[in-house]
């Protein structure tokens, strides 16, 4: 697909995933006579391939970009790196980093932590097959380092105009970059007619607490709210105009489903498994991963809010309502 522009020296590259969410955003940002790209797709050929074509259409070169910043660390989002020059800096928040180093003591980590979590959460042995793992990441996502950390109120070496927002919620690594003018490049919290995951991640130092991811989207949610956003170039999906209306829906649909799961534990569902495939009856099986984030979170937020009551038994999590 030939490249499209999404703001003034913005374009807009879309490349194809071999995930369920489908294809993902490239952003080159083209200015006097540098660029850089945002987000990198998934290492595969066919996206490779869809970048090349858009770069000889933009009259750039892989080996003169001049950064690569990555607004998170799934693997749609990072897996081409490792087509550019080894030279090429990239930026990106410090939770990158062991992601994309495949650091192997951190995934190692990240999978004992969801094999025992999974076991809480009600997942049968002959389920776990089903339940995240870290292949695809080392799969899909590049390998590499970070070079320029950025965090919030950075502003990105050379692209000054670009802000940094840290906006975690999706991923633990999640930065979002708006522009003076008002050009916000999302990343994957602002998507408009994709729900947004609040993905569950394992503590990244061991003795600390794991986050409770979904309070955190909601907290990047209303950060957003707050910002001068004119125009959204998220990470899925076309660019569209920014309105108050899509973070309230988000956030009230959020607050729905949070009921909807309270009412199921009243009826007597009791464990994260049990909720999730009560509610999402055709595709827990092949997202389990997903739903289980997602039910997890809301069942983490009524917990939060003393609603519900958590007593673990046999190693499994039961709720029950107060
Ligand atoms: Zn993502």
């Amino acid at each position: 697909m030939k490249p499209m522009k999404a703001a003034d020296g913005v374009f807009r590259v879309t490349v194809p995933t071999p995930f369920a969410v489908g294809p993902v955003n490239i952003f080159v940002v083209v200015k006097e006579n540098k660029a850089m790209i945002v987000d990198a797709g998934p290492n595969t050929e066919e996206a490779w391939m869809e970048l090349k074509e858009a770069f000889n259409v933009l009259g750039l070169k892989k080996d003169n970009i001049d950064a690569i910043l990555l607004t998170h660390h799934h693997p749609d989002h990072t897996g081409l790196i490792n087509y550019f020059h080894p030279d090429t800096p990239i930026y990106g928040h410090r939770r990158l980093i062991p992601w994309l180093e495949k650091d192997p003591a951190f995934a190692d980590q990240y999978k004992n932590y969801f094999r025992s979590l999974s076991i809480k959460m009600g997942v049968p042995k002959e389920f776990l097959e089903y339940t995240p793992t870290v292949d695809e990441y080392l799969k899909f996502g590049g390998l590499g380092s970070v070079h320029t950390l950025l965090d919030e109120g950075d502003r990105v070496p050379g692209f000054e105009e670009w802000q940094v927002y840290y906006t975690p919620g999706h991923a633990q690594s999640h930065i979002s970059l708006l522009r003076d003018d008002g050009v916000f490049i999302a990343g994957d919290v602002l998507l408009e007619n994709i729900s947004s995951n609040a993905i569950i991640e394992p503590p990244y130092n061991e003795s600390d607490e794991a986050p409770y991811t979904l309070l955190q989207y909601r907290d990047s949610l209303r950060k957003c709210l707050a910002l001068p956003i004119k125009s959204v170039l998220p990470g899925h999906g076309n660019a569209y105009v920014f309105q108050d209306d899509l973070i309230n829906q988000k956030l009230l649909e959020q607050q729905q489903r949070r009921e909807k799961i309270y009412l199921l534990i009243k009826e007597g569902k009791r464990t994260t498994l049990e909720i999730g495939m009560t509610m999402f009856k055709n595709s827990w099986k092949n997202q389990l991963d997903l739903v289980l984030s997602e039910v997890q979170g809301h069942l983490d937020w009524l917990r939060a809010e003393g609603v519900v009551t958590v007593n673990e038994s046999g190693g499994v999590w039961f709720y029950k309502t107060n």
